[in-house]
């Protein structure tokens, strides 16, 4: 290659660097490989059982049932072993964050299915637990994103508008739901 065209290839680059940085996070999130296959995959570490799961849930906007059911057990009430369906729409909900951050950070679970004997143990303890809490229904989980502000995981779960958002400053996590958009 001649000095000429190095020197051109050179700036090209540049401008693709430049394009990289102005447009918005969610094109540069969805030019990633997987994105481009239409994949979607989310990486959890939970806070309580330490244990990973790092899964491909849908395919072409369609959910996978094995890895759903994968799900389900992995976010169970781990005080009791009990299994509830986790809604699908709050993974949606997961991975469209990380879209617009424009990250794969692995989300910390905090909380997520809780039986109604959990939920109401908790309430003893805390006032921050809601008698109907919508975790016993496996549409909500309380998390936090690896190496992210959790007040900038809380504004787009906020700008989404697709669901309940409580930002917890003191415990550093943000409860996320698919009941009614509401904010607290
Ligand atoms: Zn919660």
């Amino acid at each position: 290659m001649d000095r000429r065209s190095f020197l051109a290839l050179g700036a090209k680059a540049a401008a693709g660097i430049l394009l990289a940085q102005t447009v918005p996070a969610p094109v540069l999130a969805s030019s990633r490989p997987r994105a481009e296959k239409g994949f979607k995959n989310l990486a959890f570490y939970h806070t309580h059982t330490r244990e990973c799961l790092d899964i491909t849930y849908a395919r072409n906007g369609v959910h996978d049932p094995k890895a759903l059911h994968q799900i389900n057990k992995y976010l169970r009430d781990f005080r009791t072993s009990e299994v509830h369906p986790i809604d699908p729409d709050i993974l949606d909900i997961l991975w469209q964050i990380q879209q617009d951050i424009g990250c794969d950070s692995t989300y910390e679970i905090i909380s997520g299915y809780r039986s109604p004997q959990t939920n109401q143990k908790l309430r003893g303890r805390s006032g921050g637990v809601a008698k109907r809490s919508l975790h016993m229904k496996g549409q909500a989980l309380d998390i936090r994103l690896t190496g992210k502000n959790t007040k900038l995981v809380r504004d787009c779960a906020v700008a989404l508008e697709k669901g309940g958002v409580g930002y917890y400053a003191a415990s550093d996590f943000v409860h996320i739901d698919t009941g009614r958009f509401r904010v607290w």
